[in-house]
């Protein structure tokens, strides 16, 4: 399929960006790495007037590591995030889960900012992100805002950033030092979407727990996350159940992706536990 016809625009910063946003209203979109977007366009589900490209804009690229925070740009690559030694050593779980995305190709140009504006609860870095603690940075006509990347989801495809707002960086608090931290995730084959997948990280009496592909949203649990902060793997694994709303689809009936959420959730935790310290 071909795209319908839009008019391209390679704004150099953000506050352009946001200029030719407000400017077209709702006929306007920006692009990042372009691996969800153009699927959606080439198959008439996504048409827009404006295509607005965030390529050319140097304050929404790169990593900082902190010793107490790291902040990603929403330019950075999956495949930034996998061989930036730096934030492999402060927060493992990033590289862990990053190479589990689709495959070279797709991450040698699909954006953390993408992945975590685009909405799909396919998509891995959401339930990373709320595993994690994430908060989200928003530019639009009004300013700067930030939110929790555990209030961001509202339902497929549907987030708390407004339409003339930009996600321009993620910043994560860097996980205490004998945290034990881990994903996991069950596919059909290579390069596919999680059936469900889980972001954990255990240790220092805390815990988080967050899962994606089981529900419209991805699923962060308190209660969960609690049990497992207290040693109650089972309780952990029950609450999570109780919170993640699978419907059946080409990826399984709600049973086995029930059953396969309790796997995963296991492995995720026995794997972050030995490595906690
Ligand atoms: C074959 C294939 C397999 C894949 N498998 C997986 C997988 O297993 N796991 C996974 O997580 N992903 C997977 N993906 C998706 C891939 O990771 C995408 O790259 C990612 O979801 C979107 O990032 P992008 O930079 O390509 O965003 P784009 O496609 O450019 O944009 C996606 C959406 O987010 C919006 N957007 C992008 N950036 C911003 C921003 N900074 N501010 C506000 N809105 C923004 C766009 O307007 C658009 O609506 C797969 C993709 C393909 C093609």
């Amino acid at each position: 399929m071909i795209p319908a016809g839009f008019e391209y625009h390679r704004p150099g910063d953000i506050a352009s960006a946001i200029g030719i946003l407000q400017e077209h209203g709702d006929e306007a979109r920006v692009i990042a790495g372009g691996h969800s977007l153009i699927p959606m366009m080439k198959l008439r589900m996504a048409e827009m007037g404006h295509l607005v490209d965030l390529q050319a804009i140097d304050e929404l690229k790169g990593i900082e590591v902190g010793s107490d925070t790291v902040t990603l740009g929403a330019m950075v690559t999956q495949h930034e995030l996998i061989t930036h030694d730096g934030l492999a050593s402060a927060v493992p779980l990033i590289r862990e889960a990053a190479l589990q995305i689709a495959d070279p190709q797709v991450r040698y140009v699909g954006t953390v900012g993408g992945n975590v504006a685009n909405g799909d609860p396919g998509n891995d870095m959401p339930g990373l992100m709320q595993c994690l603690n994430a908060t989200f940075e928003l530019s639009g006509p009004d300013g700067t805002r930030s939110v929790a990347a555990r209030d961001f989801y509202e339902a497929a495809y549907f987030t708390a950033r407004e339409d003339e707002e930009i996600l321009t960086r993620i910043s994560i608090p860097v996980p205490s030092s004998g945290v034990g931290q881990a994903y996991e995730k069950q596919k059909r084959k290579i390069g596919d979407y999680a059936t469900a997948a889980a972001a954990v990280m255990v240790g220092n009496g805390q815990a988080s727990v967050a899962m994606t592909n089981l529900a419209d949203t991805p699923v962060w649990s308190e209660s969960a996350s609690n049990a497992l902060a207290d040693g109650d793997v089972s309780g952990c694994v029950a609450a999570m159940l109780e919170a993640i709303d699978p419907v059946a689809d080409n990826r399984g009936p709600v049973e086995f992706k029930k059953h396969v959420a309790a796997v995963m959730l296991r492995r995720a935790i026995d794997r972050a536990q030995s490595r906690a310290s």
